[in-house]
């Protein structure tokens, strides 16, 4: 392919070019490497490919060339029209993991040591929560939750754990949808020298940017709306600081055996050339269930932060493009009538997980929560009869139709 002179106006152009490589063979999309290993032509070769003097894959636990394509397009999904302190383009380094915990995980235990803390809001994936609570506690490393909403707070909270080294933040964050300010959250955490990551699982690249609000890592569950059909799990860190990425993150991406394979990168890469597409359809879907049921009087309340009810409405509109595919809703006949709601849907899926083409409804209280004790939990605002819908693409009326007659 002829070297690319102008600079891609849009994130469709992007996901469907960006990723053309010179792939063996003049293949036109990216192969499957199905091989553990990689070889050398001589013993010299490897020794350089070791040392580092020479570019080449070595083993695919280290890297896989099929993993490349998702890495540059991500990153560059990241970093769309971001410019850094001097106003160059903005850079970052992106690593495919095997899930979005292998993600996390790298993160957490490549930035964190014993004796640090780590700050995050209360809403966040179970995984997550109980990662922070039970593998990173047992390596000393002390979780200090929050309500990240509350910026007075945040910075007390700071002023009193001098060891606060990392804020993470989910936003909009599972199952609340609640959101915190990115921005605000990382001038605070500056002045203080602490660095930022962001679980940007449930807005995609392509309705919020965290690097714009200066953050220094960006993670993402790639197994939702960036594979987008549900057909592998996989991960990603995209880091700004690249000599970060390339020595220590990469590092820790190998000897923790974080590593993706060959064919779930493939199914991920093909998944994100429709991303734009998906996420058009997928938001304004979304808009018109919760629409719906904030409208009914089976419902108690909707948790979506594009409608005004919601109480960060005004913050998810300054950070994303569109409010997103997921909501979270309350019957008023609490855990009965949700058991009962979704044991009658006739065509939306029920099933965890998010970001699939179509629509899946699941009870996080007894699902995804599961591991999070009930106090706990209903601090969150997770409560018993909570349902939680990751809107799809199918037509909308159908949904809809779907929905009215479960309810009732
Ligand atoms: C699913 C999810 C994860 C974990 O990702 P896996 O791919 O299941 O390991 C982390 N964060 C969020 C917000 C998620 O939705």
């Amino acid at each position: 392919m002829s070297e690319k002179k102008f600079k891609y106006a849009g994130v469709s152009s992007l996901t469907l070019h960006q990723s053309q490589h010179n792939f063996p063979a003049s293949a036109h999309l990216n192969p499957v490497f199905a091989t553990s290993t990689f070889t050398f032509n001589n013993a010299d070769e490897g020794m350089r490919r070791f040392a580092g003097l020479e570019e080449g894959y070595i083993y695919s636990r280290w890297d896989n060339p099929g993993f490349k394509p998702a890495e540059d397009v991500i990153a560059a999904l990241e970093t769309f029209q971001l410019k850094d302190g001097s106003g160059n383009d903005l850079e970052a380094k992106a690593i495919l993991h095997a899930s979005g915990m292998a993600a996390l995980s790298n993160l957490f235990q490549s930035t964190l040591k014993s004796g640090d803390a780590i700050l995050s809001h209360f809403s966040l994936y179970g995984g997550t929560h109980e990662y922070m609570h039970k593998v990173l506690e047992q390596n000393g490393i002390e979780p200090i939750i929050a309500d990240l909403r509350n910026l007075d707070k945040v910075e007390s909270v700071i002023q009193q754990y001098k060891n606060i080294r990392l804020i993470h933040l989910e936003t909009p964050a599972n199952p609340t949808i609640q959101c915190v300010d990115i921005e605000a959250i990382t001038q605070l955490a500056k002045q203080y020298h602490v660095i930022v990551s962001v679980d940007n699982t449930f807005a995609t690249p392509y309705l919020q940017q965290p690097f714009k609000y200066g953050v220094d890592f960006v993670v993402h569950s790639t197994t939702k709306f960036l594979n987008g059909h549900g057909t592998a799990i996989g991960g990603i860190l995209v880091g700004k600081d690249i000599a970060f990425m390339k020595t220590k993150a990469t590092k820790w991406h190998r000897l923790l055996g974080c590593n993706s394979n060959p064919f779930d990168a493939f199914l991920l890469m093909n998944g994100l050339k429709t991303l734009e597409l998906r996420m058009e359809r997928h938001c304004s879907n979304a808009m018109a269930v919760a629409k719906f049921l904030e409208k009914n009087k089976a419902v108690a309340y909707v948790n979506y932060n594009g409608l005004e009810s919601h109480p960060d409405f005004s913050i998810a509109k300054k950070q994303m493009k569109h409010p997103g595919a997921m909501l979270s809703f309350e019957l008023k006949g609490g855990l009965s009538a949700g058991k009962n709601f979704i044991d009658k849907l006739q065509m939306c899926t029920r099933a965890v997980s998010l970001g699939t083409a179509d629509t899946l409804v699941s009870h996080p209280a007894s699902m995804s929560h599961y591991g999070v004790p009930k106090e706990e939990r209903l601090q969150f605002g997770i409560t018993d009869g909570l349902i939680r819908m990751s809107v799809g693409m199918e037509n909308i009326e159908d949904i809809l139709e779907d929905i009215d007659n479960a309810i009732n």
